[in-house]
Order: structure tokens, then C-alpha cells, then sequence
């Protein structure tokens, strides 16, 4: 059986986490730092800072930020569902906004017609590792001065044109989650440009400690979302082949682009300019198809697949909470949902898996 996904973690990565447990110092101490270094280095970037999940992370940005009840965040309508449940949990209201069909992302064309006077940020997601239109972004949200979190939980390495995903807002926000390219099982990292904030979020996800003059001073009712040193060490260990884990990715995904025959299937398109770091290979399923049959069906043959993100406003809460209606509202997201296909991509596979899998799937679908 070929998972959908299944992370790469090595006898180096493995013994780096042994040293950790051997050592004693268990959390938040050198190994957090040292990894918040290396990756504010390999992002070009200064305050990076490591948290407990990818999720925790955007929840830190609310909060730093102080946004809450009476706010509203502008996101896209297809994410994974944390993108809007942050904001929920902080009282804030998340605005959605409909996806390019092509891209996934976020339809920047709609932005400023959502815009209202209790608008205070945009939380744009690079979906699936492609960076969305970030810099048209960044000058909306400049002219009506808002606040940028970008949610880069899928596109760490991500670029548009030579500028690293995660870097071009206020915050960027990564997840180490294991369907991500590097992983410590649960683990998140944010970049904050703004060094007060970069200090305010250090003391949030520490229960609110600050060090005055050396005594612990509880100046915030902070959170419990460290990072352990273990997970520290082992995504340090992974970051040093991150390059070689995105490359290799790529030309799997190029596969998948000469193999895929069947016209039902559409294949994600990259615009110019920008550096795709294949989190997911989604797909999207003509109409005429029963997507959901042909998960199965893939299944038979031995080949993991499932949709790849969720049209947020038609889930159970937000559908009860808001009642919108995606058919009129959000189609594309909507699409996405019922017909969108992940496809296997990950180091293990080999270049005859990625080939067996297109073929498989272009004659389910012919
Ligand atoms: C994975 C993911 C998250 C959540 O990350 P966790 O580390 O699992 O909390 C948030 N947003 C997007 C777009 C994701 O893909």
C-alpha cells in the first residue's frame, strides 16, 4: 500500500533525540534556540521562534496582535480548519474569501471588497505549498493598514521570486506537523519582524514569564506552547537536507505532470515566479466523476489518496455559526472539497511509484 503520506526520519535524526534525552535539558533551552537560529539563517530572516504546533503559532499572532471581539480576519474559504478555528478562539470573526481554481489560493481580487472598519488583519494561506499572491497582499493590507499573518504551515522553503514564504508579513507561521516536509510529530515556527512583538510571543507561549533583572516576572496570562528539545533537535537535524528533501519533491511532482494522460484530472498550475514545495499534489476531479469512488478505487490498487483541504464555512461550526452558503459564496472552495484529490508525494516514493500512481489514475479516469 502507498501511503498519501509518511515522513522521512533518519538514523541521524533519531540519535540527535537520543543526545537530547541523554542530556537532561528537556525543554525550551539550547536546542530551541539553536533550531530558531538555523531557520531564521536558512530564511534570511531575524526572530523566528519555535512553538508547540502550527496552530499555536497563528493563535500566538492573535494574541500578540490583540485582536479579539468586534475583529474580523480576512482568510481564504479552502484551508485546513485551524486557519479559521484560531480565530474563533481569540473571539475574533473570520471573513472568507473564495479561491483561484488553478493556484488554490486565495482569490486576491476579492479582498478589498471585504474589507470593513473592524477588518484588522489578513491571514492568507500558501495552500499546499504554493506562496499565494503575497506581495498584492501585503500592499492591500498596507493601503488599509492591516496587519499580515501568513499561514506557511505547508511552505517552509516556499518562494516568491527569491523572497521566502513566512517572510513577508507581520508573522509567518509554519507547521511541523508530519504531513509537512520537516517534522517532529507535533512542532510549529514563527517569524515576527517586529522585535517587540518577537518578545511579547516569547513571553505568551511561556506562561506569560519575563526575566527582570534574572527574577521570572509573570507579566502576561501567557500559554504552555514550548517546543521540546527533542523535537528541536530532530527538526535541526532534518533542516540541514531541507534542500535536497524539496528538490527531490519537485521532480517527483514533474512525474506526475508527464504521466497524468486523463483530461477529468486537472493538475495544479504554478505561476511564474514562484517556488512550489509540493506539500500536497492536489488535483481537481471533473464533475462527471465520484471522487469519492474513485478514493476507493485507488485504494484497491493499493494507492492512499483523500481530498486535500476543507471549504471552512460549510463545516459543522462555521455552517451553524455563520449559515453561508458556499454553493453561492464560495464555489471554488466548494468545488475543491467535493472533487479535489491529494496524491501521494513524499521522499520515499520513487519515480516507478509516482508513474504507477498516474497511470493508475488515468485509467480510472478515461
Ligand atoms: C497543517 C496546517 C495547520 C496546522 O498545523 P498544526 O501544526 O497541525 O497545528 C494550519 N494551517 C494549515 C494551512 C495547515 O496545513
Amino acid at each position: 500500500m502507498i501511503q498519501l503520506a509518511s515522513p522521512d526520519i533518519r538514523d541521524e535524526d533519531i540519535a540527535c533525540v537520543v543526545d537530547v534525552l541523554k542530556s537532561g535539558q528537556l525543554v525550551q533551552g539550547e536546542r530551541v534556540s539553536q533550531l530558531e537560529n538555523a531557520v531564521g539563517k536558512y530564511l534570511e530572516t531575524e526572530h523566528v521562534l519555535a512553538a508547540s504546533n502550527g496552530t499555536a503559532t497563528l493563535h500566538l499572532a492573535l494574541v500578540a496582535l490583540g485582536i479579539g471581539p468586534g475583529d474580523e480576519v480576512i482568510i481564504p474559504a479552502l484551508s485546513y480548519i485551524a486557519t479559521a478555528n484560531v480565530i474563533e478562539l481569540v473571539g475574533a470573526t473570520p471573513i472568507f474569501i473564495d479561491v483561484d481554481l488553478r493556484t488554490f489560493n486565495i482569490d486576491v481580487s476579492k479582498i478589498e471588497a471585504a474589507i470593513t472598519p473592524q477588518t484588522k488583519a489578513i491571514m492568507p494561506v500558501h495552500e499546499f505549498g504554493l506562496p499565494c499572491d503575497i506581495r498584492k497582499i501585503c500592499s492591500i493590507a498596507e493601503r488599509h493598514k492591516l496587519f499580515v499573518i501568513e499561514d506557511a504551515a505547508c511552505a517552509l522553503g516556499g518562494k516568491d521570486g527569491e523572497k521566502y514564504a513566512g517572510t513577508f508579513g507581520d508573522f509567518g507561521s509554519f507547521s511541523l506537523h508530519p504531513r509537512k516536509a520537516i517534522t517532529s510529530g507535533e512542532g510549529g515556527l514563527m517569524v515576527c519582524g517586529n522585535p517587540e512583538l518577537a518578545e511579547k510571543i516569547s513571553i505568551l507561549r511561556n506562561h506569560g514569564v519575563k526575566l527582570i533583572d534574572g527574577k521570572m516576572s509573570f507579566v502576561e496570562a501567557g500559554f504552555n506552547y514550548r517546543l521540546t528539545e527533542m523535537q528541536a533537535a530532530m527538526v535541526y537535524s532534518q533542516l540541514k537536507r531541507i534542500n535536497e528533501t524539496l528538490e527531490r519533491k519537485s521532480r517527483l511532482a514533474e512525474i506526475y505532470f508527464e504521466e497524468i494522460t486523463s483530461e477529468a484530472i486537472a493538475q495544479p498550475h504554478v505561476p511564474a515566479g514562484k517556488t512550489h514545495t509540493w506539500q500536497t499534489f492536489h488535483t481537481l476531479i471533473a464533475p462527471s466523476i465520484d471522487r469519492d469512488n474513485l478514493i476507493t478505487a485507488l485504494r484497491e490498487h493499493g494507492i492512499g489518496t483523500n481530498y486535500g483541504a476543507q471549504c471552512l464555512p460549510s463545516q459543522a461550526f462555521y455552517q451553524r455559526k455563520y449559515d453561508l452558503n458556499s454553493e453561492a459564496a464560495f464555489p471554488n472552495a466548494l468545488n475543491c472539497f467535493q472533487q479535489g484529490l491529494a496524491l501521494p508525494l513524499y521522499e520515499k516514493l520513487t519515480g516507478k511509484d509516482i508513474a504507477y500512481i498516474a497511470k493508475t489514475i488515468s485509467k480510472l479516469t478515461s
